[in-house]
């Protein structure tokens, strides 16, 4: 009975590891290794391996595993079950303390947590009514005994259940086989375990290994007064290289560490030798994942995903969810778009864009209408409407719970998968099995659920629904992936059996790592402090703060050549991170590099992007022959963003109720105001409600504070236009005039001109209103053409002389702006003069652009980037500024919040 210490590198596992190959040489099966978890397990029979030893499962395996033989006759209860049964017995018992928060779901997921603590730590309602006397700690208890009796009832056992039971079968004589027992991985035992492990020393000889930490001092202590001798070892390994990078995010951070594997990589070093260790994967792990399957980089996670969160899952609990909720047009339209084939599919894009026109909605008939009315062939939408539609079926009925799993099972003919293709690559072959798993793993969830109720009772779908839900979000997704050469992302717990040449730690922020653990309020700290006290076992909240020091320092010391730590220098929100308190202030740090992967070129590098089919060309020609002023204005700031908005004329998806009142939706409703008044002279009042409600009846934008708000603003600012509006008496106005003049041969521009006046004296003067509050750049950007193809219209198209072009910002006040001759009612206005060189200019520019759009430009280059934030096309264009004006657009918005 022995108890190894020592610090990360001194060789605890390594004389594990001498002893097991040994024994494989020998034949010996007498030695087992355990160790916490299944991934360290196949990761050291992997090392072994990789010697060529052959090495059985259970010589390696885990504490959970070994005991299986001695307690196969009580079954552990699955974490889904005991979840399910929790939140049963909280109902039933109806108390007090609980009463009102006892339908909550986070309740419920924390009541299981600290529930789950105290079983696991072998702490039994018995032992802790002494001491938990409050009113909600007697009703912890009660949850806590209510609890286990019914695990008993149903001959089922928790973790501690089953290491007591296996201890007391172990302390009869059944292990003659067995002559050592290393216990290696471990940093703290729990009392079961410790029993488990005296029981073991009665008949092998058993070793354990502890780091040298005061985390481990309890443990220690307790296997010291069962007789254990203590042996201390030396750190032997040599203390790798360190480089402190700084990144200015967590993509950044991440396109780093991917940067630095490649050139690793090239460098010599197999994938197999680098390892990423990550203290909180729901930030890292997406992330990650996408950086490096983008580097072209193979990794294994070791992190198991949720079953609710694949696709797979979405889709078919989806489906069940849209039907009992009536067919909400964006819920149903957000599980439609998940079904293979269909759901991808151009009508499919189509049929969005129209139910999103009509939300909100909600009913099948009505969403299969608007499908038969798809001007497409391709019938897969109508089809799939019409395999939802048989789910309607099952609203109606009462079912026992072995009848529903077998309906519900059937809804796996909704996912029509592909069939696998000969010599598909890695990624592809990884989705169709990780979509067989999930189908698997629904299934399983269904029958899990069924077990809850009584089998002999009828429900309606909602009732048996609502509980198989709750099993599918409890049931993890495991993926096995047993390829060879990959970069390991391993969780900081896991990776404490993991040695690697090459180790990053990343993501070192305060909240982050060291991360900041939240009170448990079923079980404050003056309660733990309590238990503790009185030699119970439960963590407080000092031993977790030690944990997480200790959990620092295992990480820090994984890598045997080199450690790379790195941290974001801000977080998502654009806002300041602090380095983690663990890492030395002093410690110089280096800046990431700014690092872009090349995209796979069918062209020679360096050519321009442009369109060479000659047909083509003749199609952009005859299209692009009259245009806008303003389209020609979004080919100088961009000739992607003309290319797709004018000629592919993309659309973007319709907005939600809640967003269609936005600025492009309030110009509309003010200029149609200006032009119904200037024509009528009736109180705008008046004209505005109409037009506003009528809006509201067609768009149904949702009413509210914040609809209100634009509303009365609107308003504010059209009677102020109407009270302020002076021009001459005698001059003619029109409004939305409708042109057509050609610049040079066989090239035209047309359009609409908001406000035109004719003086009596033969002058035109053109008025463009702009729902804004101020007017920009308007009259500096070279760019901008509409002023004077504009001011060039008043003299070809209506045959009037060029009196002023001018722009009027008129939201919050009056801002006049333009060319031409300052008049009366524009006082402090910006006006230059109207000369026939800005004009002769400007026409110049125009030809200038269309020859360009007829040649095929369609480069993305921005004439100016920060426009690229509130482009539609900035996630397409691969244009690599435009990620970086995003990023500092967003770093400003957070400095300016
Ligand atoms: S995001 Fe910028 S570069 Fe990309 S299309 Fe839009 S304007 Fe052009």
């Amino acid at each position: 009975m022995l108890i190894l210490t020592g610090p990360a590198g001194s060789g605890k596992t390594f004389l594990a590891l001498q002893q097991l190959r040994e024994a494989i040489r020998l034949h010996d099966d007498s030695v087992r290794l355990l160790v916490p978890t299944a991934t360290m397990a196949a990761h050291l029979r992997n090392e072994l391996a990789r010697e060529g030893l052959v090495v059985r499962p259970s010589l390696i395996q885990t504490l959970w595993r070994f005991i299986e033989r001695w307690v196969s006759d009580l079954p552990q209860i699955s974490d889904p079950a005991y979840a399910l049964l929790v939140e049963r017995t909280v109902r039933r018992l109806n108390l007090p303390a609980f009463a009102k928060v006892a339908d909550f779901g986070g309740f419920h997921a924390m009541l299981v947590r600290t529930l789950e603590e105290l079983s696991t730590a072998g702490l039994d309602s018995a032992a802790l009514e002494k001491y938990l006397t409050t009113t909600l700690g007697e009703a912890l208890v009660k949850v806590h005994r209510e609890v286990s009796c019914a695990i008993s009832a149903k001959h089922l056992g928790s973790r501690s259940d089953r290491l007591r039971l296996a201890a007391e079968r172990i302390g009869k004589g059944e292990t003659a086989e067995l002559k050592t027992v290393w216990l290696d991985g471990f940093f703290s035992l729990t009392d079961p375990e410790l029993e488990l492990v005296k029981a073991l020393a009665a008949h092998a000889e058993v070793i354990v290994t502890l780091p040298d930490d005061e985390i481990a001092s309890t443990t220690r202590g307790r296997l010291l007064a069962a007789g254990f001798a203590e042996k201390s070892l030396k750190r032997r390994r040599e203390v790798p290289s360190r480089q402190l990078v700084v990144a200015p995010s967590l993509e950044r951070e991440a396109d780093e560490i991917a940067r630095q594997i490649v050139e690793q990589n090239r460098a010599g070093r197999p994938f197999r030798e680098i390892g990423i260790i990550i203290r909180s994967g729901d930030v890292y792990v997406p992330v990650l994942r996408s950086t490096l399957e983008r580097f072209g980089i193979p990794a294994r996670f070791y992190f198991g995903g949720e079953l609710m969160e694949h696709a797979v899952v979405r889709y078919l609990a989806g489906a069940v969810d849209v039907m009992l909720g009536g067919w909400d047009y964006s819920e149903t339209l957000a599980v439609m778009k998940l079904a293979p084939g269909a759901g991808t599919s151009a009508p499919m894009d189509r049929f969005d864009f129209a139910v999103r026109q009509r939300i909100p909605g909600c009913g099948l008939d009505a969403l299969r209408k608007i499908a038969d009315e798809l001007p497409y062939p391709d019938q897969r939408v109508v089809r799939l409407l019409a395999d939802l539609s048989a789910l309607e079926s099952w609203r109606a009925l009462k079912l026992k719970p072995a009848e529903w799993t077998r309906s519900l099972a059937s809804l796996r003919a909704l996912h029509k998968t592909q069939r696998p293709r000969e010599a598909a690559g890695h990624e592809a072959a990884l989705t169709w099995r990780t979509q067989a798993l999930a189908l698997q793993a629904f299934d399983s969830a269904l029958f899990e659920a069924a077990l809850s109720f009584d089998s002999a009772a009828a429900m309606p779908l909602s009732d048996y629904w609502s509980t198989a839900k709750a099993v599918l979000k409890l049931q993890p997704l495991r993926v096995p992936d047993h390829r060879r050469d990959v970069v390991h992302v391993l969780s900081v717990h896991e990776a404490r059996q993991w040695e690697l040449p090459l180790v990053f730690v990343c993501g070192l922020v305060e909240g982050q790592f060291p991360r900041f653990h939240r009170p448990d309020p079923l079980l404050p700290e003056h309660a733990r402090r309590r238990l503790k006290e009185n030699g119970l076992r439960i963590r407080s909240a000092e031993d977790t703060e030690k944990e997480e020091k200790f959990l620092f320092d295992s990480a820090m010391t994984r890598a045997t050549r080199a450690l790379v730590l790195s941290y974001p220098k801000t977080d998502s929100r654009g806002e300041q991170n602090l380095r983690s308190l663990y890492l030395d202030l002093a410690e110089p740090a280096v800046r990431a590099r700014p690092v872009r992967v090349r995209p796979v070129r069918t062209q020679a590098p360096g050519a321009p992007i442009m369109i060479r089919s000659s047909e083509l060309l003749q199609v952009i020609a005859t299209r692009h022959a009259d245009v806008r002023p303003t389209a020609l204005e979004s080919f100088l700031q961009c000739p992607f963003q003309f290319f797709g908005r004018h000629t592919l004329k993309l659309e973007e998806p319709p907005l939600r109720p809640d967003q269609r009142l936005d600025f492009r939706m309030r110009g509309k409703i003010v200029h149609q105001t200006i032009a119904e008044w200037v024509n009528t002279k009736l109180p705008i009042e008046g004209i505005f409600d109409r037009i506003f409600h009528e809006g509201v009846a067609e768009k149904n934008f949702p009413a509210g504070y914040q609809t209100e708000l634009l509303r009365a603003q609107m308003l504010e600012d059209l009677m102020h236009f109407a009270e302020s509006d002076r021009w001459p008496a005698d001059f003619e106005s029109k409004t939305e005039e409708a042109f057509t003049c050609a610049l040079v041969d066989g090239f035209s521009i047309h359009g609409r001109i908001d406000r035109l006046l004719k003086a009596p004296d033969g002058r035109g003067f053109i008025v463009d209103y702009k729902y804004s509050d101020k007017l920009k750049d308007k009259l500096e950007n070279q760019n901008l053409l509409q002023g004077p193809l504009y001011a060039l219209a008043l003299e070809r198209a209506f045959g009037l002389r060029p009196g002023g072009m001018f722009y009027c910002a008129m939201r919050k006040g009056f801002q006049y702006g333009g060319w031409g001759e300052q008049m009366e009612n524009m006082n402090a206005a910006n006006v230059l003069p109207l000369t026939s060189e800005w004009l002769q200019a400007g026409v110049e520019r125009s030809v200038r652009a269309a020859g360009e759009i007829t040649k095929g430009q369609i480069e993305p280059f921005p004439n100016d980037p920060r426009i690229c934030p509130r482009c539609e096309f900035r996630d397409v264009c691969r244009f690599a500024g435009a990620g970086e004006a995003l990023e500092t657009a967003a770093l400003e918005t957070a400095e300016g919040a």
